[in-house]
């Protein structure tokens, strides 16, 4: 092997028309940070002129005419150090047309100084966790460059998974980046194989109903089980699009219905003038606690002035007032329910509950009333958003994911890439 081929094989280079200068390697300080620069030279006798389109066959139709000098492409580092191939580029010119043009190399795109095997680590690295400005700075490039090696790759292809839907289909809701439709996104499970399906810019009716149309009639009427948030306009939106689907209300949405309800209840009562409005701010998650799971251990508190159980402090809490022991009461009813898939408890509660309880609880239970039919599948059947941890930490990790970006379309390739459903390499 030539030192040519030793320095291509390391540095991975394999264009065939790139030549290696004896002495090629320099340490140079660039921007105060030692840089290996090789120098080498790119030469072939061209096919045809690019300019003209005369086929080249000799002499009289394609000459050299210099070089080019000093071509910086940025390469992966090597042994930590940024890494520079300095190129001079053998410039031809063309007897027909009379005009020059210069060598091209598959080491980089045309009139671009950032080579493609950097751009491909870019990708590899964006599919895993990390901020794009640590990626920015491993690879030797601008947050700026990493954000369009993004762009490249969120220009994907919009209907997912060959046009195959899912049977089990998980939807929800997320605050994504500013630029979204409502500020809210749209998140599209997968709950069969538990991953992401797809997230959508927009949670409007017209923009939900367009995207799913994007599927087959066939396959959509394939689709069995959808969970989803307990918000009405959904619900006739999708019997519509998919009209074999069974549609059960997310659990997790039920309990934060009640929730709501009931720490508003306190919120209510928590005026100055209330002499336990110390105690009613302070203990607001003891009230929201499963009162089975409330502990017996005596504690001094300060509100108190004595040792008192969680058990004591709720007790004494919920008595100052009628309303709101009543409010309670439900509220511990419907997420045992829930809990225990008790159904006839459940409608028991929403039908028959005491009419002394606040108006928040009175509308909460209104809805569930309601949207009886759809609320009996999140008894009968297992599927749910919120309790299935995976989905929980899905949305997570979006969220979190969501923090750096402006743009809907970067937070959308980003998730994409680390949940594994886009290919770079391929899209490449
Ligand atoms: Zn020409």
């Amino acid at each position: 092997m030539t030192h040519t081929d030793y320095i291509k094989l390391m540095l991975n280079i394999k264009d065939d028309n790139v030549y290696f200068y004896e002495n090629c390697l320099e340490i140079v300080n660039i921007n105060g940070k030692n840089t290996k620069v090789f120098n080498a030279f790119l030469t072939y006798i061209p096919k045809c002129c690019p300019k003209c389109g005369c086929i080249n066959e000799g002499h009289d139709d394609i000459i050299n005419w210099g070089f080019k000098r000093n071509c910086h492409i940025k390469l992966t580092k090597v042994c930590g150090y940024d890494t520079i191939l300095s190129l001079d580029k053998q410039r031809f010119k063309c007897k027909h047309c009379n005009r020059t043009f210069i060598a091209s190399t598959s080491i980089v795109d045309f009139h671009k100084q950032i080579s493609n095997d950097t751009n491909l680590n870019i990708k590899l690295e964006l599919m895993q966790k990390g901020t794009e400005k640590d990626i920015a700075r491993r690879n030797n490039v601008s947050t700026n460059h990493v954000n369009r090696v993004l762009d490249s790759i969120s220009e994907d292809k919009l209907v997912k998974n060959n046009g195959f839907l899912p049977e089990v289909l998980g939807i929800d809701e997320f605050k994504a980046t500013k630029d979204t439709k409502s500020k809210m996104a749209l998140i599209i499970v997968d709950q069969v194989r538990a991953n992401i399906f797809d997230i959508n810019n927009s949670r409007l009716s017209k923009d939900i109903e367009s995207y799913f149309n994007m599927y087959p009639k066939k396959e959509r009427d394939k689709v069995k089980f959808i969970t989803i948030d307990l918000y009405k306009p959904y619900y006739k939106l999708l019997k519509r699009i998919f009209k074999n689907a069974i549609l059960i209300p997310d659990r997790f949405h039920i309990d934060l219905q009640v929730r709501d309800a009931l720490d508003n209840t306190r919120k209510k009562l928590c005026i100055k003038s209330n002499p336990n409005y110390r105690k009613l701010k302070k203990y607001w998650k003891l009230i929201l606690k499963n009162e089975d799971e409330l502990s017996e251990k005596k504690q001094y508190s300060k509100c108190f002035k004595k040792e008192v159980s969680q058990i004591d402090i709720v007790t004494y809490l919920i008595n100052t007032d009628e309303e709101f022991y009543n409010t309670y009461q439900v509220y511990q009813g419907i997420i045992k329910a829930i809990d225990t898939r008790d159904k006839d408890k459940f409608l028991n509660i929403i039908h028959h509950h005491d009419k002394n309880i606040s108006k928040y609880m009175k509308k909460a239970l209104k809805t569930f009333r309601n949207m009886e039919k759809y609320i009996v599948n999140a008894f009968d059947y297992e599927y749910s958003n919120g309790r299935t941890e995976g989905m929980n930490n899905l949305i997570k990790q979006i969220k979190h994911t969501a923090c750096g970006y402006r743009k809907f379309k970067h937070l959308k390739a980003r998730v994409m890439l680390i949940k594994g459903l886009l290919n770079p390499i391929k899209a490449y």
